[in-house]
C-alpha cells in the first residue's frame, strides 16, 4: 500500500511556483516545493539576544550549528568548547557572562577559518568579556592580577619599569636605548615585556641585538619608556586598560626618529598593524609607521644574514606557528625561511601547522590563566603541542612568539620530555648559527 503523503502535510504551509529556476534547471511545480520555516522548539533567546547585541557579538547570532568549529578548535581539542557549544549553551539559557566558557578561548581564529557563516569568536569573545567585566562579573584571579601588574608598571610581571632595559647589560653588542641617546635610528626593536624581563625571553633578546649588530642594522630600543603593547589585555575585554596602553605607547613612539618598527611577539605586532591604527584614527592621533615582525624584517635581508649563518645545526627541529602570525596575519614562509637557512638544519612539520596550526594556549588573555584553563581541560594546550612536536621526533620546538618559550618549556617538564626536546626561539638558533655556543 503506497503512503498518502498529502495526509501528512499541512498544506497551508507549502510553497510552491509554477516555475522556479535553480542554477539554470526549471522546476516545475512539486519539483520546486518547499515549506515554510516552523518552530521545531522552543528556547531561550534573552542570552543570545544579549550577545548579539554587543558591538562584536553580533555573528554569534549567525551560527546554524554545522559543528565544523569544533573539530577544529584546540580547546575542544584537549576539552569540551567551540563556538558551536557555546551558541547551544546560549539557547539553554546558560548565563555565558558568569561562566567559565567565556575565559577559555584563546581567540586563535581557527573556527573563523573553517565557519561557513563567519561567526567570529575573535570579535565576540573580547565584546563578551568587556560586558563581563563593565558589569561586574568575576574575572578570574590571576587575570586580574596580570591586568593590575600592566595598569601599575606597564608589563604583567609587575617588575619595575626602570628594570625593563637590565637586560642590555649583558647583550656583549652595544644597544641604543633611546631616552639617553636621542638620536634617530632606522629601526626601533620594540622589545615587549617577556623578552624584556622573563629569563628565557631575556635570552632571545640578547640573541636579537648580537644578530642586528652583526647584520649593521642601525636600531634602538624604548627601555623604561616602552610599555605593555595591550592587544592580548583588549582581547581579555579590558578595553579601558588597552586604550591607556595604546595613548602611552603611541605617544612615546612620536617622542622619537626611527623609519620602521621591528617587534618580537606577534600580538605586538597584531597591536600596531591592526588595533594601533584604529585606535590612533579614533581619538586623532598620527600613526603611519612601517610594522614587521622580526622573522619578516630578517627574512627580507636574507641575502646577507645567510652568509653569516657558517656553524651546521644538525637538529631535527619542527616548528610551532603562532596563530597571531598564521592564521591572523597570513605570515606561514618567514619564519620557515630563516629555518631552511641554517645549515644542517632538519624541518619536519607537525600534523597541525600552518592554517590548520595548534595554538600554545597564550592568546586572547590564556598567557594569564593557566591555572584557571586547567580546571576545564585534560591537558593544556601546551602540552598537547609538546605531545605534537614530539611525536613527529623532533628535538628542537622552535618558536618565534614571547609568549610561548616559557610555556612550551615547561610544557615539556610537565610531560616528563625533559632531555627530549628543547625549546628555541629561531632567533636563538641563528645567533647560535652565526656565534656558535647555545645561546641558551
Ligand atoms: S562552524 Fe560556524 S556555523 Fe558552524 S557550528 Fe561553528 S560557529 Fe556555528
Ligand atoms: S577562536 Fe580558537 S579557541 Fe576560540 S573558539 Fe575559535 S577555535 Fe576555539
Amino acid at each position: 500500500m503506497p503512503t498518502d503523503w498529502s495526509k501528512k502535510v499541512e498544506k497551508e504551509r507549502v510553497l510552491e511556483k509554477e516555475v522556479a529556476v535553480v542554477e539554470g534547471v526549471e522546476l516545475r511545480g512539486m519539483w520546486n516545493r518547499m515549506f515554510e520555516q516552523r518552530v521545531i522548539w522552543d528556547y531561550e533567546t534573552g542570552i543570545l539576544d544579549q550577545i548579539t547585541s554587543l558591538p562584536g557579538g553580533e555573528s554569534l547570532g549567525y551560527c546554524y550549528q554545522c559543528g565544523k568549529c569544533v573539530g577544529v578548535c584546540p580547546v575542544d581539542i584537549v576539552g569540551n568548547y567551540g563556538p558551536r557549544k557555546i551558541y547551544r549553551k546560549a539557547q539553554l539559557g546558560t548565563d555565558l557572562f558568569s561562566d567559565p566558557d567565556l575565559w577559555l578561548c584563546t581567540t586563535c581564529m581557527n573556527c573563523l577559518r573553517v565557519c561557513p557563516k563567519e561567526v567570529n569568536m575573535v570579535e565576540i569573545m573580547p565584546a563578551m568579556r568587556a560586558f563581563a567585566i563593565n558589569s561586574g562579573r568575576p574575572v578570574p584571579p590571576e587575570l586580574q592580577k596580570a591586568f593590575e601588574n600592566i595598569a601599575r608598571y606597564g608589563n604583567p610581571m609587575g617588575e619595575s619599569p626602570r628594570r625593563r632595559a637590565d637586560w642590555v647589560k649583558t647583550a656583549g653588542v652595544p644597544v641604543t636605548v633611546l631616552p639617553q641617546s636621542r638620536r634617530p635610528v632606522d629601526v626601533l626593536l620594540y622589545v615587549g615585556s617577556y623578552p624584556s624581563y622573563h629569563p628565557r625571553g631575556q635570552d632571545a633578546a640578547r640573541a636579537m641585538v648580537r644578530v642586528l649588530d652583526r647584520l649593521g642594522v642601525d636600531f634602538g630600543i624604548l627601555g623604561p619608556e616602552e610599555k605593555e603593547d595591550g592587544d592580548s589585555v583588549r582581547m581579555a575585554g579590558e578595553r579601558g586598560l588597552f586604550e591607556m596602553l595604546a595613548e602611552d605607547n603611541i605617544r612615546t613612539f612620536a617622542r622619537y626618529q626611527f623609519e620602521r618598527i621591528v617587534v618580537f611577539g606577534p600580538h605586538e605586532y597584531n597591536a600596531f598593524v591592526r588595533a594601533y591604527p584604529r585606535f590612533a584614527a579614533e581619538n586623532g592621533f598620527d600613526w603611519s609607521y612601517q610594522v614587521l615582525h622580526y622573522t619578516q624584517f630578517l627574512a627580507s635581508m636574507l641575502d646577507r644574514l645567510q652568509p653569516l649563518l657558517v656553524r651546521p645545526l644538525e637538529y631535527t627541529v619542527t616548528f610551532h606557528d603562532p596563530c597571531y602570525l598564521g592564521r591572523h596575519h597570513n605570515e606561514y614562509e618567514a619564519p620557515r625561511r630563516l629555518l631552511r637557512a641554517i645549515p644542517g638544519l632538519k624541518m619536519v612539520e607537525m600534523f597541525r601547522c600552518r592554517e590548520n596550526g595548534y595554538c600554545c594556549g597564550g592568546g586572547g588573555g590564556g598567557m594569564w590563566l593557566d591555572s584557571f584553563t586547567s580546571g576545564y581541560t585534560r591537558r593544556r594546550l601546551s602540552e598537547q603541542r609538546v605531545l605534537e612536536a614530539i611525536e613527529v621526533g623532533a628535538e628542537v620546538l622552535a618558536v618565534c612568539c614571547p609568549y610561548e618559550v616559557s610555556r612550551f618549556e615547561d610544557a615539556v617538564k610537565s610531560t616528563g620530555n625533559d632531555g627530549r626536546l628543547v625549546v628555541r626561539d629561531i632567533i636563538e638558533l641563528i645567533a647560535e648559527s652565526m656565534f656558535g655556543g647555545d645561546t641558551k
